[in-house]
């Protein structure tokens, strides 16, 4: 009976088929793994992959809507959604804290387009440097923006302190210390003493970020990043490139 088993033709043909089966169920595993492989690796925005050029039109595009008063609805409950996964904004904003600049708004930008680090003065301190590095390192951001603005208290108050001769109470003198060298700067100019400073914070920090090593300053040497700077207006909301 085994013999007759063995020689049944129709039995002889059900281990090819079997490992066609096998096979195929194989090949269609390995091509679900690589479509899941791929769709790991797509980037929950893919209308941010941008070149740092684009980065840059497309958050001055944003910040014209939002002068106009044409700024888009933002569907929150999908976006929450889709981002979920993971993030890849197309920039990065070093931002004063000050509660009248938002640079969401500013730039008509939804989540998971901006990554912003807020601190008073928009200064660089090394946190906010490991911030940008993993932002451009890891979620590959291709543009940082340095934002100051116009009457910017924090300025202002280092102003005052270097002329007074007088440190902040509390923690805030730290906030003086990093602002000091811009406003020294500006210290022979001609003009509005706060706008200089102000102005000149944002061309220093951006030339500090640019030189950052190891890997903000390769980013920039490559090609992958540029760091630019801008003041943002508080009474129309327009932001002016600076550097
Ligand atoms: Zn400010």
């Amino acid at each position: 009976m085994c013999e007759m088993f063995r020689n049944d033709p129709r039995r002889l043909l059900e281990p090819s088929r079997r490992s066609f089966i096998l096979a195929a169920s194989a090949a269609g595993l390995l091509l679900a793994n690589g479509a899941l492989a791929k769709e790991t690796k797509t980037p929950p925005k893919p209308e941010n992959v941008l070149s740092p050029d684009a980065s840059l039109k497309r958050l001055l595009r944003g910040n014209g809507r939002y002068v106009e008063g044409v700024a888009r609805r933002h569907d929150f409950k999908h976006e929450r959604e889709a981002l979920v996964g993971g993030q890849n904004p197309y920039a990065a904003i070093l931002s004063c804290a000050d509660s009248r600049v938002a640079p969401e708004y500013a730039f008509d930008a939804s989540r998971g387009d901006l990554f912003v680090c807020r601190v008073a003065g928009n200064f660089a301190t090394d946190e906010t440097v490991a911030s940008l590095e993993y932002a451009v390192a890891i979620l590959k951001v291709p543009l940082i923006l340095v934002l100051g603005h116009d009457a910017c208290g924090a300025v202002k108050a280092t102003i005052k302190s270097l002329k007074d001769d007088k440190p902040l109470p509390g923690h805030m003198q730290t906030l003086v210390t990093g602002l000091s060298p811009a406003v020294k700067a500006i210290a022979q100019q001609s003009g509005n003493e706060l706008d200089n400073a102000i102005r000149q914070n944002v061309i220093d920090n951006v030339a500090k970020l640019k030189g950052v090593a190891p890997i903000l300053n390769a980013a920039v040497d490559g090609g992958k990043l540029k760091v630019v700077g801008g003041v943002y207006r508080l009474k129309d909301g327009k932001v002016d490139m600076v550097v």
